[in-house]
């Protein structure tokens, strides 16, 4: 399997970090060896100084496709889950600068926690759910599918044109502003529509 991401999908957290709103979706991808699941701790890398949380709505690929037409693309996902897409901020700004890739900011061991995944059917309104992210029982995310830029339809159209999905692949959807720093001793818990799906330690 493969997790496939997006960068700048909410214009607030593309605001925050200074980046320009994309008028096309930013896509990088995490190795699998980024995967962290069952809410196990997340252990804080010693090469960064900065590592920031982003909460982010996940998608479960459910059948294989390519050049998958926007009309078609809710086919092919059927469980959504919340992701932290990990981010050594720092590593990240460094590359940036030389117009360098972000693998090593992005798709480092632990970098993608994700919770269990639930049907979509049990959603009423993809594009109305609450996404929050509380460290030590503060809230530090809180945001809003409604305010995607690409649609998850348009995401699949659009990296499928390039990639092939494939059955149990994931697509972490972008973050909205809020983003900080963690340390070790943080206690992260996530919530969709004020549901409890990540529950974990830094260490
Ligand atoms: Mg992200």
């Amino acid at each position: 399997m493969k997790i496939i991401a997006i960068g700048r999908n909410y214009a607030e957290h593309a605001k925050e970090l200074n980046n320009p709103v994309p008028t096309t979706p930013v896509i990088f991808m995490k190795p699998d060896t980024a995967l962290l699941k069952d809410n196990k701790p997340f252990y804080h890398p010693d090469f960064s100084e900065d590592i920031h949380h982003e909460i982010e709505l996940v998608l479960k690929i459910c059948k294989e496709g390519k050049h998958i037409n926007e009309k078609f693309a809710a086919d092919y996902y059927d469980e959504i889950g919340l992701g932290i897409d990990f981010t050594a901020r720092d590593v990240q700004s460094r590359h940036k600068e030389k117009g360098l890739p972000w693998e090593l900011a992005k798709g480092f061991d632990g970098s993608a926690p994700i919770s269990n995944f639930l049907p979509k059917a049990q959603f009423e309104n993809l594009y109305n759910l609450n996404l929050k992210l509380d460290v030590n029982g503060q809230t530090r995310q809180n945001g809003n599918t409604k305010d995607l830029l690409f649609s998850f339809e348009k995401i699949i159209a659009f990296v499928s044109q390039y990639i092939t999905l494939k059955k149990g692949d994931l697509i972490f959807t972008g973050t909205p502003e809020g983003v900080s720093a963690v340390k070790p001793g943080d206690h992260l818990q996530g919530y969709l529509q004020g549901q409890k799906l990540l529950d974990f330690q830094v260490k």
